[in-house]
């Protein structure tokens, strides 16, 4: 009942003539599209669907640090969304060719029996290989983003979080999602963390066996939806803090209007927004922290959840900047294509030695790192890049925050932290119990120009 057989298709990547690989792909036009059926929202396999639209503030949106905007869907009776975790099956990838691969492998460092000591920190090993090495002219597309590195922890108000208390003011009304959509039937907040207990324990025991009668039983009960009696379509619903952000602690963190240094995101569990109805909604509110006197102590939650995807665990942060280049469709044409013809040959050539493992991939690789990160690139692996240009003044957007469901993949393993190599999948790399889309990611984006103009969104 764990589904996670289903869920390996999520782990592969995609085929190289799907999305995400072409160079100055086709933009789709995206907004008016419906919902995907479900064989659409395969990762990378099909086509997936994307939208944006411009939905108004919840609460407020005369607040010039605060903005809200409408993206995002799930496929609501996706069965393998609830699996515990993405297994990992390539997670072992083999050597790369040593002709071309820099020859630091991490994991030669733990082979060697270096003993890991508990770190505040982690560390992104060294990329396979120096992609300015092979293409001299990426150097001048180099960013940095900053990797958050959410683990499970008891972050305080006054720390960079995910699922952690906010610093908000006690006099300052906590965001509620106003909407009309059905919230009276849903999953209560506790039965999904004591659900995840009940799922990790489970993971933890060697072997792995699977879930004993008596916790099948106990699953199967913290599993139903509950009713809230007298809820109408309309009752201010409590968003769910999702994470604050610092600016001292995230070097890439775009900057926030009016000598904002506090980036606070909020969403409500429920996958029920415009556009399409089945819509993620943001509520986005930057702050000077400073200014922040009493802190609300208690604050308002939803009585139950559309989504357990929705309910983050609570989760220190230990930033980490690294280099990044963009989305390869959104390079120089030139550029794009002579990285799509290295990565072909790479890969016949694995294929004709008849090697498992992925061969060295500009995506996956050497770009765009995966999980939670602060300023950057946004991947456009699902839908092909689409443009994301200020709603307010048409300026290009960047991207502010992403939201990832996993923190690295069977497809991503390169980038697993040295901290974390070697450790079960489950909990290690889906810390926050965060489901975005299909296991995907939501791209947050911001104006350059103005950081107070509203948000976008976008989820690949
Ligand atoms: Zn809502
Ligand atoms: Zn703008």
């Amino acid at each position: 009942m764990l589904g996670t057989e289903k869920a390996l298709g999520l782990t592969e990547r995609p085929p190289r003539d799907g999305p995400g690989h072409r160079c100055h792909a086709h933009v789709p036009e995206a907004a008016d599209e419906g919902p995907p059926g479900r064989d659409d929202v395969r990762v990378g396999s099909v086509r997936g669907w994307q939208a944006d639209d411009l939905g108004p503030a919840p609460d407020d949106d005369r607040d010039p640090v605060a903005g809200v905007q409408v993206d995002g869907h799930r496929d609501r009776d996706e069965p393998e969304r609830d699996s515990p975790g993405r297994p990992h099956h390539k997670s072992s990838r083999g050597m790369p060719h040593p002709l071309r691969m820099r020859p630091t492998r991490p994991r030669t460092r733990l082979d060697e029996g270096v003993t890991r000591v508990a770190s505040m920190n982690r560390t992104t090993p060294p990329r396979p290989l120096d992609v300015e090495a092979l293409f001299p002219e990426l150097a001048a597309h180099r960013g940095t983003t900053t990797r958050l590195h959410p683990r499970p922890g008891r972050p305080g108000v006054s720390e960079s979080s995910v699922g952690g208390p906010m610093l908000w003011p006690a006099d300052e009304p906590w965001p509620v999602c106003t909407e009309v959509h059905g919230r009276g039937r849903g999953r209560r907040l506790e039965d999904v963390r004591r659900r995840r207990e009940v799922l990790a324990a489970a993971y933890a025991r060697e072997p792995y066996e699977g879930l004993t009668e008596e916790e099948l039983r106990l699953v199967e009960e913290l599993e139903r939806e509950h009713l809230v009696p007298g809820a109408s379509e309309n009752d201010p619903l409590p968003m769910i803090g999702l994470a604050q952000l610092y600016a001292r602690d995230v070097p890439d963190l775009p900057a926030g209007p009016g000598g904002a240094d506090l980036l606070q995101v909020f969403w409500c569990p429920f996958d029920a927004h415009r556009p399409t109805g089945y819509s993620t909604l943001l509520h986005l509110r930057w702050r000077r922290a400073a200014e922040v006197a009493d802190v609300l102590t208690s604050p308002p939650r939803p009585e139950v959840v559309g989504y357990e995807g929705y309910v983050p665990e609570p989760c220190a942060l230990h930033p980490e900047q690294v280099v990044t280049y963009p989305f390869a469709g959104l390079l120089p044409e030139d550029l794009c294509a002579r990285i799509d013809a290295w990565e072909e040959a790479l890969e016949e050539e694995a294929e004709e030695q008849e090697d498992e493992a992925d061969p060295v991939a500009y995506q996956y690789d050497l770009s765009i790192p995966p999980g939670w990160r602060a300023g950057g690139y946004a991947s456009w692996h699902k839908t092909d890049p689409y443009p994301m240009d200020c709603p307010t003044c048409a300026t290009p957007m960047t991207l502010l925050l992403t939201v990832d469901t996993s923190e690295w993949d069977g497809g991503t393993g390169s980038w697993t932290p040295l901290e974390d190599q070697g450790l079960h999948p489950h909990p290690a790399a889906v810390p926050t119990g965060v489901v975005v889309g299909n296991h995907g990611e939501l791209n947050v984006f911001t104006c350059p120009a103005d950081p107070g103009h509203p948000p976008r969104w976008s989820v690949q």
